[in-house]
């Protein structure tokens, strides 16, 4: 190979996941002088997405986020109502201001290199490992993937159950005050569900702007027009607004699977991000468990050990596993379960438990709460399924 340059450290993809982890390696007195190569074909430049996340404490990125909600509004046929977050509150950051304030950090260090090209492939040593990419191969004994290469979303389709969360978001401006500066729409499913899980979230920028976005959990893609169509449908009959200007277009695809993602490639190249299995299956969140990923890699560095995160504790897993089960096979009932989950217990309690923080205690007071035939029917399902 004509270039074959060593680092310690090799960041395959610098998205959420690849940029976060520089960050924290970064901000590690022991790793911060490290050798530290980040590959990706994109500049990153654009304003591609924009992360929503809630938390009670202090997150990594906070003082960079846009907007913080503590309450928010949740409309359904079953359940209308303003939720008080407290303690948690809900942050919103902008996937350029995320870009920008990363790469000006990692501008300090001399250590950090870039490279923008394509990632071709990689190969596992007994003493570390080479990442292949468009110009060139590169070695490291740690390598960090957040690439998805092909292959492992089709091993998800054909082996799990697997949904994807699809929508597309505009960011709107009007010439009248239209918005709430103070309440997020955390979920509003006036729009038809035909089959599968469909909603609205409205994230209010200021009284004249917001993002408002068409959310769908099912398996195949919409046309693109399809969207568009039922974004105007609402702007129009529910914020009754005829008059407004788009300003920004967000759309996207996240995997929501009950498919363990493998978290590593080889001995030495440990998959990060959604590729890592970031993603959480029941709802597509990912940039909080992205931070926690990232902590705890450099943890283990820190340590000398091997940096392969926890997995998700297996209850979790099953119980995500069921409420794929139930929207895959009976997309029609996810309205009517997310408005008792979100009726019949607490918010906090709802997040802790997505959080994955809850105790079993707290896990039964929760399923006191929801449909239980449609739960059970489904745990059965699945055990019939994996029998
Ligand atoms: C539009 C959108 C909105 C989202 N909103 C939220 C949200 O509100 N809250 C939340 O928690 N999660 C959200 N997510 C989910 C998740 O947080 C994001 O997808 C997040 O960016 C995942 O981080 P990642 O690093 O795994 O992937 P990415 O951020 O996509 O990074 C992967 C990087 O790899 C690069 N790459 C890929 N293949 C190659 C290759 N062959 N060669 C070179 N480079 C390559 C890409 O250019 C990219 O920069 C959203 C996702 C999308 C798409």
């Amino acid at each position: 190979m004509a270039n074959q340059q060593q680092y310690d450290f090799i960041i395959a993809g610098a998205g959420a996941a690849g940029l976060s982890l520089a960050w924290h390696l970064t901000h590690s007195p022991k790793l911060r002088e490290k050798q530290i190569l980040l590959i990706d074909r994109s500049a990153k430049t654009e304003n591609d997405r924009t992360w929503g996340y809630w938390a009670k404490g202090a997150e990594p990125f906070d003082d960079y986020v846009s907007w913080q909600f503590k309450d928010a509004e949740f409309f359904s046929r079953y359940y209308t109502d303003v939720i008080s977050l407290a303690p948690y509150s809900y942050r919103v950051l902008e996937g350029r201001r995320f870009y920008e304030v990363v790469r000006g950090w990692l501008g300090q260090f001399p250590n950090v290199h870039w490279l923008q090209t394509s990632i071709e492939g990689f190969d596992d040593t007994d003493n570390g490992a080479f990442v292949y990419t468009g110009a060139g191969s590169f070695r490291a004994p740690w390598i960090f993937n957040s690439c998805f290469l092909g292959e492992a979303l089709k091993k998800a389709a054909q082996k799990s159950i697997s949904l994807r969360q699809h929508f597309k978001g505009w960011v709107i401006d009007t010439s009248v005050p239209a918005f709430q500066p103070n309440l997020l729409r955390l979920f509003d499913f006036r729009t038809p569900q035909q089959g599968c899980l469909r909603f609205f979230y409205l994230i209010p920028q200021s009284p004249t702007r917001a993002l408002v976005e068409y959310t769908l959990f099912s398996d195949s893609l919409l046309a693109p027009a399809a969207y568009e169509q039922e974004l105007k449908r609402y702007i129009r009959e529910v914020l009754q607004l005829n008059e407004y200007s788009i300003v920004e277009e967000e759309w996207g695809v996240i995997p929501m699977t009950t498919y363990s993602f493998p978290k590593n490639r080889g001995q030495h190249i440990l998959n990060i991000g959604s590729v890592g299995g970031a993603s959480k299956p029941s709802t597509g969140y990912t940039f909080r468990r992205i931070q926690q990923q990232c902590s705890e890699i450099v943890q283990l560095l820190e340590e000398g050990k091997r940096p392969l995160p926890e997995s998700t504790p297996l209850r979790h897993r099953l119980y995500d596993a069921t409420m794929l089960n139930i929207l895959d096979r009976q997309g029609d009932e996810g309205e009517a379960v997310f408005a008792r989950l979100f009726e019949k217990n607490p918010v906090q309690r709802l997040f802790k438990f997505l959080d994955e923080e809850t105790n079993v205690g707290e896990e039964l007071l929760l399923m006191q709460t929801v449909n239980k035939p449609l739960f059970l029917l489904s745990m059965l399902n699945l055990t019939i399924k994996h029998a």
